[in-house]
């Protein structure tokens, strides 16, 4: 059996800014605490898939730079996608039909969430994203992207909210919750031995439990999006599909999952970079 862990930062255990939630690049004081609690966290989910039965992990490094997890800290046996690009399948890159399941460790909720550690969408830009009217953040583009490839994601790492917001979307998912988030930069801790012992039997729960289809990503797909300010609404209207409803709203729509994701990523790409204009 072989399984995907897709890894983020903001939602794994002990970390609550992003002060450390950098990269050396940038200067944060203390990534490399937090890649050594995001390895405890991925490290935990492993050893749930394998004593689930899975033979083969695969984990896709998807926070910042994609160079946080160091393979060498890895389980043994582990295969690591490692740096930094974002292709056709974004956070879950690596995704493949022959996978039995997808887990989700150290996500956070999408923008706009109270009481939600570090919470936002892809990138700064975006205020509100709704995909067929639904809202959505990044957890939602990670299980819609597996559903499209018929890879169920069946348990989810991450602060309170963040698994409030994936039980949502699959009501069947197993929840390790990390911490309890009191503000956007402010949270009340679990201890790592805590969230160890959770992550590793939510995860060989999930595993064991992997019924697909866990979610219906749908055909056509209708996206709405608001961003924080008008320049940036102005960069993307310049992107082929999009059209603007007001000065911070556009729309779009596609024929499938697959195009409007990769749409999204390049719609991300130009927003992160739209701050530059002016
Ligand atoms: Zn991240």
């Amino acid at each position: 059996m072989r399984v995907l862990i897709s890894a983020d930062m903001e939602g794994c255990t002990g970390v609550a800014t992003w002060g450390q939630c950098g990269g050396p690049a940038i200067a944060k004081h203390d990534w490399e605490f937090a890649r050594r609690m995001m390895t405890h966290d991925v490290n935990s989910a492993i050893r749930g898939a394998h004593t689930a039965g899975a033979a083969h992990v695969v984990v896709k490094d998807s926070h910042g730079s994609g160079k946080n997890l160091l393979v060498d800290e890895l389980e043994p046996g582990t295969e690591l996608i490692s740096g930094n690009c974002w292709m056709e399948d974004g956070m879950v890159q690596g995704v493949a039909e022959d996978h039995a399941a997808a887990v989700l460790v150290g996500y956070h909720a999408r923008a706009g969430t109270p009481h939600a550690v570090m919470e936002h969408t892809m990138v700064d830009g975006v205020h509100r994203l709704w995909v067929n009217g639904t809202e959505a953040g990044e957890i939602y583009l990670a299980i819609a992207t597996c559903a499209s490839r018929g890879v169920p994601v069946v348990a989810i790492v991450s602060d309170a909210a963040g698994c409030h917001e994936a039980k949502e979307l699959v009501p069947s998912i197993h929840a390790a919750v990390t911490k309890h988030g009191m503000g956007r930069y402010l949270a009340r801790l679990l201890h790592p031995d805590s969230t160890g012992r959770l992550i590793r039997d939510q995860v060989r729960d999930g595993v064991l439990a992997a019924t697909r289809p866990s979610f219906e990503v749908g055909a056509k797909q209708e996206i709405k999006l608001e961003t924080k300010s008008t320049e940036q609404a102005d960069a993307i209207a310049e992107i082929e599909g999009w059209k603007r409803s007001d000065g911070y709203t556009l729309t779009s729509e596609w024929p499938d999952w697959s195009v409007a994701h990769s749409q999204l990523l390049v719609t991300f790409q130009v927003l992160a970079s739209s701050w530059t204009r002016g």
